[in-house]
């Protein structure tokens, strides 16, 4: 299926089809640092269906496992136990060695882009480098991903040193986009950047999501931004982390900034801070024991 048809949608108004693929079904996983020596329980019996082009924001205290679990889905580590399948097919299992793939493409906090290559360059080198498109066709289909995408096609042919930290994000978002994945997972993407200019990493990101629905998995500690961004906010427990609390986020599509001062909204933020909050506690009284 073509990412963008050649329909011209305007982000406000997409009303886009739904996403045929991209279902994860994360099945009793745990994760098991050094199994052999101090083990470091990282993620323990771990369950979540995510149906295709959902957008799933995993929220939780640090260290309860959700870099953890997002490097297993990539395929960048090891599960000790459990199984992921993707749309039905295993993805990750124990008998089963770690495998990335062009299906799940992933955004961290720190860019990696190459500095050396322009905007263009970067967004054209991954169908290049898998010869999956000529250069003409990837050139193509780049500058139409920057145009619809905020216009960057303005941009194309600077460097990343010459952008802005918040539009060499987006162009990372887009270089992964360019590779077809069924699944985005993106670590903390905007973690270091100021509110404002997290709002408008929001925006930007609520309208290439309403462009191409496909599965988001994103992770972060800042519970405003899961449940403004998301389809369901997933709790997870301190170490090791578990499923705490599903919350479906039934705000309406597009989100607009006045919805964060609706009452669904506040009590919806109610429910997930009480959760996380209470799951920090333990990990701190934890912590006050350990170095007792
Ligand atoms: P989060 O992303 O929620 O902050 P992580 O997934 O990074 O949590 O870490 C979960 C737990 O696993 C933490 O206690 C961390 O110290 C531990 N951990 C992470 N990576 C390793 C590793 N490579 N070896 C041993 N322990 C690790």
């Amino acid at each position: 299926m073509a990412l963008f048809d050649k329909i011209e949608v305007t982000p406000r108004d997409a009303a886009t089809s739904a996403a045929i693929d991209g279902a994860l079904s994360i099945r009793r996983v745990s994760k098991v640092y050094d199994p052999d020596g101090a083990g470091v329980v990282a993620v323990q019996d771990c369950s979540v269906e995510i149906a295709p082009g959902e957008f799933v924001a995993i929220v939780g205290p640090s260290g309860c496992g959700k870099s953890t679990l997002l490097n297993v889905l990539a395929g960048f580590d090891t599960l000790t136990a459990g199984e992921i399948l993707l749309d039905g097919n295993p993805l990750a299992s124990v008998s089963r060695p770690p495998q990335p793939g062009p299906d799940r493409v992933v955004v961290f906090q720190h860019g990696a882009l190459f500095p050396w290559k322009t905007v263009l360059e970067n967004i054209m080198y991954g169908p290049l480098r898998q010869k999956t498109m000529t250069n003409a066709a990837a050139e193509e289909k780049a500058l139409d991903l920057l145009r619809r995408c905020g216009g960057l096609d303005t941009v194309a042919s600077s460097y990343p040193a010459q952008l802005s930290s918040g539009m060499q994000r987006r162009v990372e978002i887009i270089r992964a986009l360019m590779n077809e994945p069924k699944v985005l997972l993106l670590d903390e993407p905007f973690r270091a950047m100021d509110s404002v200019s997290k709002a408008t990493m929001h925006r930007h990101l609520l309208e290439m999501y309403s462009l191409c629905r496909k599965t988001i998995v994103f992770i972060t500690h800042d519970l405003e931004e899961a449940i403004y961004l998301a389809d369901t906010v997933i709790v997870m427990t301190t170490r090791p982390g578990t499923v705490k609390k599903v919350l479906k986020i039934s705000l309406p599509r597009p989100r607009l900034p006045q919805m964060m001062s609706s009452h669904e909204y506040l009590e919806i933020k109610r429910q997930v801070a009480e959760g996380v909050h209470e799951e920090a506690k333990k990990a701190f009284e934890r912590g006050e024991r350990e170095h007792a």
